[in-house]
């Protein structure tokens, strides 16, 4: 038995969603004619309480488009240095949008309304016309922790008197909703443009959804045709979103009580110089020099266990649909028998 701690997108398709898309209808989609797609997209469209959304095949296609649609080329975005839009998009920011972007020291991946303020750029020609704030919840580098929900508010606040546009990665936002007890609707309210991701926590193959105003999806539309993300019968992978959102959302607390379990015993360890704070269901610990994060990943892959170093002394596990309480049990067992 391997246990596959490396990432939330390692899930593979249940029964039950196997036999959602084995009965799908398609249509094609670049005509709107596909049923199952359509389907998907008002769900989730009217869980946030939403105009419109839009089904692509990534979380790095739903970001920049998002992006491309609120900027023009040369206009600054603010962000957490850490982000999964900095960081992961192959430097998609200035590759797609011409844009740059002015990054913020946060705390694990959040930021605050006061940093933003104070990193608004002037009205001046010398300076980059400061355009879209984007947040990351929950944070992917910061370890899956979430933000407060009245600083994204006070955060969504200076926006709004500054006319910034303001976008939410929020490719495990569930994470962040069933940890923080919270509802999609606060979000909707909340942001101009919500990517949430089907393919992490939620266990689907493929598919992220990009919401927002009527007008900004249309928009959205024309942008994702020319990345080249016009799909035509992938109302086989709708329909393993939509079992997704309506099946998987509430079992995430497990994962984050699977999470804390593995931390419990990893903090015991003498190994283990340091955990991070567990909020959801990704664990990041340092591991105690000499030992480094790699060594650390070769011993427990000695024992079938796989994890990611993310630095030279951090490795991180990410809890998913596919980690059986078993398979805690076992993890937990083998932890506690190393040295
Ligand atoms: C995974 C992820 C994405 C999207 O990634 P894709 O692999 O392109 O679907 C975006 N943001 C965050 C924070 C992520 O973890």
């Amino acid at each position: 038995m391997i246990i596959d701690f490396r990432s939330d997108t390692v899930t593979k398709p249940t029964e039950g969603m196997l036999a959602a898309m084995a009965t799908a209808k398609v249509g094609d989609d670049v005509f709107g004619e596909d049923p199952s797609i359509n389907e998907l997209e008002t769900l989730a469209a009217n869980m946030f309480g939403m105009e419109s959304a839009i089904f692509c095949p990534s979380g790095t296609m739903t970001n920049q488009i998002g992006i491309k649609c609120h900027t023009q080329p040369g206009d600054e975005i603010i962000c957490d240095e850490s982000s999964h839009v900095y960081q992961y998009e192959g430097g998609g920011i200035a590759f797609n949008s011409g844009a740059s972007v002015k990054l913020l020291h946060g705390d694990r991946g959040r930021i605050t309304a006061d940093l933003v303020k104070a990193s608004i750029n002037p009205d001046d020609p010398h300076r980059a016309r400061t355009s879209l704030v984007s947040l990351e919840n929950t944070s992917n580098r910061g370890g899956g922790s979430c933000y407060e929900f009245s600083e994204m508010q006070r955060i969504g606040e200076v926006c709004r008197e500054h006319k910034l546009a303001f976008h939410l990665d929020g490719a495990r936002v569930w994470n962040a909703i069933v940890a923080k007890d919270e509802t999609t609707k606060q979000y909707g309210e909340l942001f101009d443009s919500i990517s949430i991701c089907l393919s992490k926590g939620l266990g689907a193959p493929v598919g992220s959804l990009l919401l927002g105003k009527k007008d900004f999806i249309r928009k959205a539309r024309r942008i994702r045709k020319v990345f080249g993300g016009g799909m035509r019968q992938a109302g086989f992978l709708a329909a393993a979103g939509t079992y997704a959102l309506q099946n998987h959302i509430q079992r995430l607390k497990e994962d984050h009580a699977h999470a804390r379990q593995i931390a419990d015993t990893l903090s015991k360890k003498s190994f283990v110089k340091q955990v991070l704070p567990v909020e959801t269901n990704i664990i990041i610990f340092e591991v105690a020099a000499p030992l480094t994060a790699a060594q650390y990943v070769e011993k427990l892959k000695e024992k079938n266990i796989l994890a990611y170093a993310i630095a030279v002394d951090r490795v991180r596990l990410v809890v998913h649909l596919d980690i059986s309480k078993e398979m805690v049990t076992k993890t937990c067992e083998v932890v506690e028998k190393m040295n």
